[in-house]
């Protein structure tokens, strides 16, 4: 009895919503704000620095 075995497609849900977590507190922890600039200007974070996008203030980020 040799029956077809069917291929067992996994019906794939991507979940994406999970990889979306709600980053609302680490948002405002991580948002450095520019000293130049004050407040409401906030800095772009990158891997080894940041920058303010307005008036380019460049900050390295030590050795951490
Ligand atoms: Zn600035």
């Amino acid at each position: 009895m040799a029956g077809k075995s069917k291929s067992d497609k996994k019906h794939v849900t991507s979940k994406v919503w999970q990889n979306y977590e709600v980053k609302g507190d680490s948002l405002s922890r991580k948002n450095v704000v520019c000293p130049k600039c004050g407040s409401g200007v906030f800095m772009a974070e990158h891997s080894n620095r940041r920058t303010c996008g307005r008036c380019h203030y460049t900050e390295f980020k030590g050795k951490q």
